[in-house]
């Protein structure tokens, strides 16, 4: 299963719900100052940034 709003490759976990495989999060959240995406963080993982926010949820792409 991919995400529909990525693309990528997401996994069910019991309990959880789906999460995006890559960064073991429901949310993919991303660096206004350096562009970096990722998983859940306060600060930007890739440059140490405070405007890390939220891009997307995930959602299960059911039409395959
Ligand atoms: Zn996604
Ligand atoms: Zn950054």
């Amino acid at each position: 299963m991919n995400c529909s709003i990525c693309g990528r490759e997401i996994e069910f976990h019991r309990g959880k719900g789906w999460l995006h495989k890559e960064t073991n999060s429901i949310y993919i959240m991303y660096c206004k100052d350096c562009g970096y995406e990722g998983g859940n963080s306060i600060t930007c993982p890739n440059c140490g940034g405070k405007n890390y926010v939220d891009n997307h949820c995930v959602s299960p792409d059911r039409s395959k």
